[in-house]
């Protein structure tokens, strides 16, 4: 089954403590569709301006890509730039030209509008809910989100919440949209504002799961030992998520959520080590495999009395 992805696609410029790299392909949008294809055959809605390499598209054509949804506008795409202090996990924003991005209304050609499965990678909410208004009834609505539209459309971010079934955010997003400190209570709070299944991220230290009454899970990080760029980690994540449940599920239950969790993890872990989409552009089916395996076997305990 196919998963419709909605969201940003960019160039970015991208400065670690060792590295700097302008004008790579970035953007919520590209991240999410090329991790989600490795399980399912993805339809890409968005926009690009006249400066977006043509030989991308080519590339998404051969990932069963689909760009019917995609639009070319005039202008420049739409560009950011952040850099990341010693510990690569945080980040500051050094500049957004929104561009082409400014007047984006996301228009679905008819054959997305039957997509079971949408991810809502990050854009702000009323976009993001004017993707689900042109659908027909999707079976399962992953959103991604991020703290700019908590502090400023709070109101599109709550009602769109009523319409998602798996919210995804990362540990300190979730502390600030319920103001709890602790990430359990915050995951439980979340869920009452509508989404069934929420995962808040939590950077190299994994992910939880909530789903309904005490149903949980928690998943490490995959150790890595050299991380290169951590950009679109998040997005990557939502992605193989989205694309697992896509491809391989016909109704969501908890246990299929939390195999789309390690995948999710999974993919996330090769994401950052390139910059950009570099990793993700060579990997293999055998790759991810392997190391779905291994994350399987470092997430058991074997308690030893
Ligand atoms: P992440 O590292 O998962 O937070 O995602 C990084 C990507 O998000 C970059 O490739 C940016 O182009 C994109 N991005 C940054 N700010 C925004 C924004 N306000 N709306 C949509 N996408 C954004």
């Amino acid at each position: 089954m196919s998963v419709l992805v909605v969201g940003s696609i960019a160039l970015d410029t991208v400065k670690t403590p060792v590295e700097e790299h302008s004008d790579l392909i970035g953007g919520s949008a590209s991240y999410a569709a090329l991790s989600a294809s490795f399980f399912s055959p993805v339809r890409l809605v968005g926009v690009v301006g006249e400066d977006f390499p043509e030989s991308e598209f080519e590339f998404w054509k051969e990932r069963k890509i689909d760009i019917d949804g995609l639009q070319r506008a005039n202008g420049k795409t739409f560009r950011w730039s952040g850099e990341y202090s010693w510990d690569l996990n945080t980040r500051q924003t050094r500049s957004i030209a929104l561009n082409v991005f400014k007047h984006f209304e996301p228009v679905l050609p008819k054959a997305y509008r039957q997509s079971d499965f949408v991810l809502l990678a990050n854009i702000a909410p009323s976009l993001q809910a004017h993707v689900l208004d042109q659908m027909e009834r999707p079976r399962f609505v992953v959103a991604d989100t991020m703290d700019l539209w908590i502090e400023t459309t709070r109101s599109d971010l709550d009602a769109l919440l009523r319409r998602v079934d798996l919210l995804i955010l990362n540990e300190s997003e979730a502390r600030e949209m319920t103001k709890e400190t602790s990430l359990i209570k915050a995951g439980r709070r979340i869920r009452k504002f509508g989404p069934r299944y929420v995962a808040i991220k939590k950077g190299e230290h994994g992910a939880l799961l909530f789903g309904e009454g005490d149903q949980f899970f928690s998943c490490g990080a995959y150790p890595l030992e050299d991380i290169h760029d951590p950009t679109g980690a998040g997005d990557t994540f939502a992605g193989g998520m989205a694309g697992y449940l896509a491809g391989t599920v016909k109704k969501v239950h908890f246990n299929d959520l939390r195999k789309a969790m390690i995948y999710g993890s999974v993919l996330a872990s090769f994401c950052v080590e390139a910059f950009s989409l570099a990793r993700l552009r060579d990997l293999t089916m055998d790759e991810i495999a392997k190391r779905y395996e291994t994350f399987k076997l470092m997430s058991q305990f074997e308690i030893i009395d």
